[in-house]
């Protein structure tokens, strides 16, 4: 045997939801794991290797793909997630980019850590931070040493704007970005991907955006992009429909993902499925903010037009809860309150929105986003001795609709537990907790930011 390889045994788990092509739900499944990849799914019976360094015992859980998150801010929320009153209205985003241009690298670190530990300990095991953390170099640290995997870029503007962006030349940010993608692509051991992230069309140019799609495309990487039903274009007076916009750009295609894209309509989604172009919906933002989801976002219609979609939470300040899963849950449940009908978005469409289908809208399907032999070991074991996983006799009705991140027991990226027996492995939880309450608190007053209570406090 050869010892460089470390082995890893999950056996004997209720069920394994393996998310392969056919779907194939694994009872008294075991996994075989050989460094980063799946080597074996099965059945208990037939996954046995005697040379094992690792065994964990699955009894009693349900296995799925890690959860995968395609548009989560993951930098300056947590330090004063909460703050912002109900009717703050526009002055939401101001004050948000206001408290993020105070931050030190050392702040950013923090406040990044604590969101990857929350998103890890509730089952997500990709994000797409959409290129808000100021200082990549610091926080790169916590990105190592939690194991998550992430893609993550710079933000771009090249228009002046409200949000205290930085406005580049179109110089500037293409040399910006190029170095980014040289300096991060494939780093962290292949975890972190760097991708090209405009902020918005409102706010970058349409020549921008086409120059920015020829970079992403010379590099073989992705690009995002937040899109906008009321946008107004950076550079156009006409009211041109944003995606109808971007086709216009050259900024569609199979290496694009677009956050958000409430209101499309039918030409725009012909669009998105013409030219394979992906789309990330966020339910949890959408709901908090009163954007009405099921009505103007068309799940449904952008899945019957075989255009890519996966979910994301963005920020946890304006969605405030980071949790892959309850936005899956939203995603199903809206959209068959919408259009009246149950049986829209069911259960197995749901899990594959936040697995198979996540993978394909960041296109990283060949490495993460099911369980099966050559995949990367991106795994989530949920406990389901829980009164919210029973009676269990559908693991996949059970676990989109009744149960949660709660229930994440352990949690494995690249075949290395990350969370283990609920207790993330690589940071002291209080410590970190007490760390990032402190800089709230220090961040508010250094930018003389307050929302009193509505109810007193005594
Ligand atoms: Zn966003």
């Amino acid at each position: 045997m050869d010892k460089q390889i470390n082995r890893i045994l999950i056996k004997d788990a209720a069920y394994v939801i393996t998310m392969d092509e056919k779907r194939r739900i694994i009872r008294d499944g075991s996994i075989l794991i050989e460094n980063d990849l799946i080597s074996a799914v099965g059945k208990a019976i037939d996954v046995t290797q005697s040379d094992v360094d690792t065994v964990i015992e699955a009894k009693d859980t349900v296995i799925t793909p890690g959860f995968i998150n395609g548009h989560c801010h993951i930098s300056y929320a947590h330090a004063t997630r909460g703050i912002f009153p109900d009717d703050l209205g526009d002055d939401y985003l101001v004050n948000v980019f206001r408290l993020q241009d105070s931050m030190t690298a050392e702040e950013e670190l923090w406040t990044s850590l604590l969101a990857i530990t929350e998103l890890l300990s509730y089952g997500t095991t990709t994000i797409m931070d959409p290129g808000s953390t100021k200082n990549v170099d610091v926080c790169l640290d916590a990105y190592e040493s939690s194991g998550i995997r992430m893609i993550t870029g710079v933000q771009l503007a090249d228009a002046e704007n409200p949000y205290r962006m930085k406005v580049y030349s179109h110089e500037q940010a293409l040399r910006v970005t190029e170095s980014f993608l040289s300096q991060y692509n494939g780093s962290l051991e292949g975890r972190l991907y760097a991708w090209v992230m405009p902020f918005s069309p409102e706010y970058v140019s349409g020549e921008l955006l086409r120059e920015l799609k020829v970079l992403s495309d010379q590099f073989n990487v992705g690009c995002t992009l937040h899109i906008n039903k009321a946008g107004r274009l950076a550079s156009d007076d006409i009211n041109e429909s944003p995606v109808i916009a971007l086709e216009r750009f050259g900024f569609v295609g199979s290496n694009v993902t677009l956050a958000h894209c409430l209101g499309l309509s039918d030409e725009e989604i012909d669009i998105l499925a013409s030219t394979n172009t992906a789309v990330i919906t966020c339910p949890t933002n959408v709901v908090k903010n009163g954007g009405g989801y099921g009505q103007n976002f068309p799940l449904a219609e952008l899945i019957e037009s075989k255009v890519r979609v996966g979910i994301g939470t963005d920020a946890g300040n304006n969605s405030n809860l980071l949790e892959t899963n309850r936005a899956m849950y939203l995603a199903a449940v809206l959209t068959k309150d919408a259009t009246g009908d149950p049986a829209q978005i069911p259960a197995e469409k749901a899990l594959e929105l936040a697995t198979i289908d996540g993978a394909k809208a960041l296109g990283l399907e060949s490495h993460i986003g099911s369980l099966e032999v050559g995949k990367k070991a991106d795994i989530v074991m949920y406990d389901t001795l829980r009164p919210e996983w029973q009676t269990l006799f559908n693991p996949v009705n059970t676990l989109v609709y009744n149960a949660d991140g709660r229930s994440v027991k352990t949690v494995l990226v690249d075949g290395r537990v990350l969370i283990e027996d609920y207790i993330p492995k690589f940071v002291d939880t209080e410590r970190l907790i007490r760390k990032v309450q402190g800089i709230g608190s220090t961040m508010m007053k250094r930018n003389n930011v307050s929302f009193p209570s509505k109810w007193p406090f005594v």
